[in-house]
């Protein structure tokens, strides 16, 4: 099969033709139809000693079933449309048994090592038991985007958002963008998003937020006060980068709620005082469970949302070693589908 392969920091991704992957006993080979390229993947092949040579990208795909492992249970066949956690779970841990395999921290992911290829290729294998059905309703650019959709669920349900409250979300790139969907289906009445960009603002305006923020020009404080008469009860910071929590903790209400969808990698800053008085509540929130996915499959099948605007362009295999490099700090691109086929 043919597939994009990482070479090292600073090179394009190649394009090369692998051997097509033969699952295992509790394995299914999904044939790609769209598979999403990911702000994780950009930065993991930015630097080098981070993701090793040979590595196929991607975690976030949908397809149909080519293949099936023997010992693969609930009755799928060959054409199935499905889309699955790109998780490989050990199956043996606290995690695993309290059936939250986003925290196993013995198994692995597809798309991050070469001994567990991703998406960016004609075909991905995935764990027979955390596959999930792609119904009819929902087309293929959704269904590819069912995955960073899954982040925002897992976010909004870890802020256990309350009808009428208000809802500031620091970063509108697709996790905060897909936040943004869920938090306003959730019954927030506010949803605010403080974004620098503006394609990224008016992106997430689309996409449920009540209004928007650019925070190089305006007091966050100020103006969210203004637009919802209060502190937010729930502060999402879906960036990652340093001094953001801290921001979060200095703008959130009484007893409010920070909940962390950033990944960063380094040591960070928070004021305890201001915690402390408020007695706010820090949640870090870490991919998604199978409900996540099981809801937004739902939401998508039943029309409650709406995800088309988070999905910017598709490319071919052809095109991807180029589009990849230009994604890197390009906030007019959300999310850029690869359909291999
Ligand atoms: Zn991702
Ligand atoms: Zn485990």
């Amino acid at each position: 099969m043919r597939a994009a392969v990482f070479q090292e920091a600073g090179q394009p991704l190649t394009i090369e033709t692998i051997p097509d992957p033969v699952p295992a006993e509790d394995e299914v080979v999904i044939a790609v139809r769209g598979a999403g390229i990911c702000g994780s993947d950009l930065h993991i092949t930015q630097h080098a000693g981070i993701t090793r040579p040979g590595t196929v990208l991607g975690h976030e795909f949908a397809g149909t079933i080519a293949a099936l492992g023997a010992g693969v249970a609930g009755g799928w066949k060959v054409g199935d449309r499905v889309t699955a956690l790109p998780l490989f779970p050990c199956c043996a841990c606290e995690a695993c048994d309290a059936h939250m395999p986003n925290l196993c921290s013995h198994g692995n992911w597809a798309g991050v090592t070469p001994e567990r290829p991703g998406a960016y290729a004609e075909y991905v294998v995935a764990r027979g038991s955390l596959l999930q059905a792609v119904p009819a309703g929902v087309g293929d650019n959704d269904a590819a985007m069912i995955e960073p959709l899954a982040v925002g669920h897992h976010s909004v349900a870890r802020a256990a958002i309350r009808p009428g409250e208000a809802v500031l979300i620091i970063g509108g790139g697709p996790i905060g963008a897909a936040v943004a969907l869920f938090a306003r289906a959730a019954g927030a009445k506010h949803v605010v998003v403080s974004e620098p960009a503006a394609a990224r603002r008016d992106r997430c305006g689309l996409l449920g937020a009540t209004a928007t923020i650019d925070p190089t020009s305006e007091d966050v404080a100020k103006r969210f006060a203004a637009l919802a008469g209060k502190r937010p009860d729930v502060v999402f910071e879906c960036v990652g980068a340093p001094g953001l929590l801290h921001q979060a903790v200095e703008l959130v209400g009484l007893r409010g709620r920070v909940i962390v969808a950033g990944v960063l990698f380094e040591e960070d800053r928070l004021p305890p005082l201001t915690a402390f008085i408020k007695e706010v509540t820090i949640a870090y929130s870490q991919a998604y469970t199978e409900r996540d996915f099981a809801a937004v499959i739902d939401a998508l099948a039943r029309r409650e949302i709406d995800a088309t605007p988070l999905h910017t362009r598709t490319v071919t295999f052809d095109e991807l070693p180029a589009a990849f490099e230009a994604l890197r700090g390009n906030p007019l691109e959300c999310k850029v589908l690869i359909d291999p086929r």
